[in-house]
Formats: C-alpha cells, structure tokens, sequence
C-alpha cells in the first residue's frame, strides 16, 4: 500500500460545543478547499473501488475524487449528479461510515477516505450546471407521472424522470418541500438553505412542486390518473409515530418525536418569539430511544433552554442506532445517556403535567428477531427521574393515509407498501412505490435508492406501455 494511504484524514473545523448549545447553526464547517484537495490525493484510485458498492446510489466514487484532486470542482460535482441530485444533504447526513466508508480500502489500515465530507465540499461550492443527457427515445417526454411525497425518495425519482425530459409534478401534504430533510432534521445537522437549495435544482430541470395537497384527501390516486397522470410514485414516508403504551403518555409535555421536531423545524420554533411557535420543554427533559431521531430530539430540547437533557435508552451504547459521529456530538454537548433502563410509567401533577418517569433497569439477554440482545427488565429495579417534559424518539411506522384510502394495495404486517424488490412496483400496475413507506423508516440514501430504481422502471414501463408487469 502508498505510503501516503497512512496519512490522517484532513480534519475540518466545528463549533465548540459550549458555543453550539446556545445556537442552532450548523454545527460542522465543511472541508476548506486545501483541506479538501490533501483529502482527495489520499484516495487509492482502487481499480476496482468497493466504495461504490457500498453506496444505495453508486456514485462514482474514485471518478469525483480524482476531479478534487485536479481542482476540477465542477466536474467533480458533474459525476455526482450522474446519480444523486442531492449531494450537499447526502453529503451531511448519510452515514458513510456504515456504507462507502466502512468499504473503502484504506479502513482497513486507518482512516478510510472522508467520503461524505468530499461529497459536501463540492456540492458547498456549488457547480455552474447541470449536466445530463436527453434519452434517445423520446417518447417518454410525452408522458405525466405524479409523485406523491417530497422526501428524499420521491426527489430523487422525481429528478431521474426529469432528467429524461418526462414531465413530474410532486404532490406534498406540507407547506414545504423536503420531508423528513425539512420537518424533521434540525438546523444544527442540515441547514434548511441547503436543502432549499437543492430542491431548487429539481425545478429548474422542470419538476413541478405543488404543496398543501394532501393524496388520500385533497386528491385521490384515481384522480391522479384520471388528470392524466401515466404512472404514479408513492414516497409518503414513515411519520407516523409509535409510542410505549406505558401509563402517562397521554400527560402535557409529553411530545412524540414528530411533533417535537416538526415545531422545532418546520414551524420555527427554535426562532421564537420571531415565529409565534413556543416549544416548552422545562428545565429536564427526558428523551426516550436511541437513533438519530432521539438524538436530534435530545440535542434540540438542549439547544432550546433545557438545563438537563437525558436520553433513555433500553439496550445499551453497542447496540445503538443513532450514528456515531451524533452520539459523539451528543456526548461533548453534555447530553446524559442512561443505558440499560426502560419506561414503566410517565407521572404527572395535579395539573396534568409531567414531573417524572419511572424507569425500570434491564440486562441483555438472547438476541431478538433484530438480531440485537432482547432488554431484559431486572425485577424491583425501579426508580423515579424527576423530569419536566418526555420527547418519546422510539420509531415511526409507514403514512397510513394512501393504503387506508386506496385499498387496492397490498401492505405488510407493519403497515408498508408491498413492492417488488426489483422493480419497486406495488401489486398495482403503473403504481410504484419507496421509502420509508416500502421499508419502514430508513436512511435518506436508502429512500433515494429506491426513488431512482423506481424512475428507471417507470421510464421502462413507458417506453413499452403495453407491456404487462
Ligand atoms: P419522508 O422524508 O418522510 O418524506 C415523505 C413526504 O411525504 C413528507 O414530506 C410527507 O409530508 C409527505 N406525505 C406523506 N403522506 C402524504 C400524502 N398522503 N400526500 C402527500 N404527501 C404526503 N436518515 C439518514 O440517512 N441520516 C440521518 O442522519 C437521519 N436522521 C433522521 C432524523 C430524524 C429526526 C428523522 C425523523 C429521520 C432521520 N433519518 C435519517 C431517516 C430519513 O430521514 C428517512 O429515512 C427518509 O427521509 C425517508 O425518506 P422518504 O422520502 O421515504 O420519506
Ligand atoms: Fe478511494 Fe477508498 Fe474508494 Fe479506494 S475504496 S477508490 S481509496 S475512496
């Protein structure tokens, strides 16, 4: 192996963590361009790069990084855009480090190549066009397609379609675009500006964004077709949240995660009074679960005034799912982690609000249906954490509207639209869908993997009409 393969990765700069809990601005920099250039001649060229094979959308890895290396940054930003129309978010909060990076030769003798943060720089810096290639067979350009849902999964169908010239319009329930990006990940980790920007490229290649539609209620999937739409994407996500089913969930300040982050982001709460959305955590804040999801939760409740935040979480830190690089970030911002113990009760006053949690300890026992140590609670190990509000992070399940409403399709046993692996088409033809909505709640590059797998059989599909499934 080169010597330089060895070499530490360039380091970028982020906020003290004592500075950072009094705002909400982007926690990380981003590489400089010096630092990203030495980051970039780090990269082994592999002939055959297992990086790539470890991205949901197979960017070409080694082909953009060698551009950084050569100061080509446009070009560079060209061969992202041959797959992934949204690499500044993909950039942010993919977790590279179970993915590409995890794959990339050099992790195996040291640091492996800073992937996403590459990814980011390029995307930062932004690029003068896009470019991309007309199909030769045009027929496909006569043809309307609906997309129902702005997250990550329908984007990225949304854009495959459009870079072949069919025309798209996505149907969004909310006032913004952006799904999970806009309502649910915070300031501090995706800066709304940037996923503004992205979603801006999207019009300018033609997609249609028409929010405030709710499918299911506004519109039905009928209407769609009978306005003329050939074929339709479903990428409602998975927002509906679970809860513990413990005794005091139903207590003021006690929020599920959802509602928590969507005040925070999408209505602006953490600009308040500026916005008029108050979000009233207390002074201790209990956050249930252990993913991304909890952390964002735990960190906003910390970024919004609360004195003492701690996460709750049933198994323990090995067996978490949030990503690392968040924990860590958790960790320095003097956010508590409690392992190993579980709700049994939400307690409340006189009044109705929170003032405590019981928790019960646990231990691991034999390994669940996910593979993970089933919690196992230790009887009489209870005890009371006296706290003012309970953000409740423990998992969302698949939309329920469209498959309530279009009963036609067929869903599994937690809620999720059936599709088949290869085409992501649902048992109705012309009817596609993924995301969180096919496979439960998920990752943003996993959501756009399917959004674009979807595009290519819809463009297939149009290209021979008759054609049965
Ligand atoms: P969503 O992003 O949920 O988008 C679905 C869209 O459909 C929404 O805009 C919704 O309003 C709309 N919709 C729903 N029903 C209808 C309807 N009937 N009509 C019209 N529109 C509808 N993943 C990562 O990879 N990295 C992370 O760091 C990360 N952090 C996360 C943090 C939080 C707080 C959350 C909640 C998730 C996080 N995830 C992360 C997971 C990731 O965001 C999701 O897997 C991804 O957004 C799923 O994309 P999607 O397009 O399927 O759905
Ligand atoms: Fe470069 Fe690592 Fe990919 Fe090899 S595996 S091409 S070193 S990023």
């Amino acid at each position: 192996m080169k010597d330089k393969s060895i070499k530490q990765r360039a380091k970028d700069v982020k906020q003290k963590p004592e500075e950072r809990i009094k705002n909400f601005r982007e926690v990380a920099e981003g590489y400089t361009e010096e630092q990203a250039v030495f980051e970039s001649t780090r990269c082994l060229q592999c002939r055959k790069p297992p990086c790539v094979k470890g991205c949901p959308v197979e960017i070409d890895i080694p082909g953009f990084i060698k551009k950084i290396s050569e100061k080509k940054f446009d070009e560079a930003l060209n061969v992202i855009y041959n797959t992934n129309l949204l690499p500044a978010i993909c950039g942010r909060v993919c977790p590279q480090e179970t993915q590409c990076e995890e794959r990339c030769t050099l992790a195996r003798k040291g640091q492996p190549i800073a992937i996403g943060k590459l990814e980011r720089y390029v995307a930062d810096r932004g690029g003068q066009h896009i470019s991309y290639s007309v199909p030769a067979d045009r027929s496909v350009m006569r043809h309307k397609v609906a997309v129902v849902g702005s997250g990550p999964a329908g984007l990225a169908c949304a854009a495959e379609l459009a870079k072949c010239g069919v025309k798209v319009t996505i149907f969004e329930a909310l006032h913004e675009p952006g799904g999970v990006l806009t309502y649910g990940i915070p300031e501090f980790r995706l800066p709304k500006k940037v996923v503004k920007r992205e979603i801006d490229l999207l019009v300018k290649l033609g997609v249609e964004i028409k929010t405030d539609m709710i499918i299911g209620k506004t519109l039905t999937v009928d209407d769609l077709f009978t306005m003329g739409y050939r074929s339709v994407f479903i990428g409602s996500g998975a927002g509906l949240p679970s809860f513990m089913g413990v005794p005091g969930e139903n207590l003021l300040r006690v929020y599920s995660a959802n509602e928590f982050l969507t005040r925070v982001n999408l209505m602006k709460g953490y600009l308040f009074p500026e916005y008029d959305t108050p979000v009233i955590t207390g002074e201790r804040v209990a956050v249930i679960g252990g993913g991304n999801v909890a952390m964002d939760s735990a960190r906003s409740a910390l970024r919004l005034g609360a004195k003492e935040v701690y996460v709750l979480y049933r198994r323990t830190e090995n067996e978490m799912p949030a990503r690392k690089e968040e924990y860590e970030h958790a960790l320095e911002e003097g956010i508590k982690f409690a392992f190993l113990v579980q709700p049994r009760e939400i307690l409340g006053d006189e009044n109705g609000y929170v003032n405590g949690i019981k928790v019960i300890h646990n231990e691991l026992g034999e390994p669940d249906e996910s593979g993970r140590p089933r919690p196992v609670p230790i009887p009489d190990t209870e005890e009371i954490i006296p706290v003012d509000s309970v953000i409740v992070a423990i998992g969302q399940n698949p939309s329920p509207l469209i498959p309530a409403t279009y009963s036609n399709l067929k869903t599994g046993r937690k809620g999720n639209i059936e599709v088949d692996e290869e085409t992501c088409e649902t048992n109705v033809p012309w009817i596609f869908a993924g995301g969180d909505i096919a496979t439960g709640a998920a990752t943003v590059i996993s959501a756009m993997g399917m959004g674009r797998k979807s595009a290519r059989s819809i463009l297939k599909r149009l290209q021979n009409p008759e054609t049965d499934k």
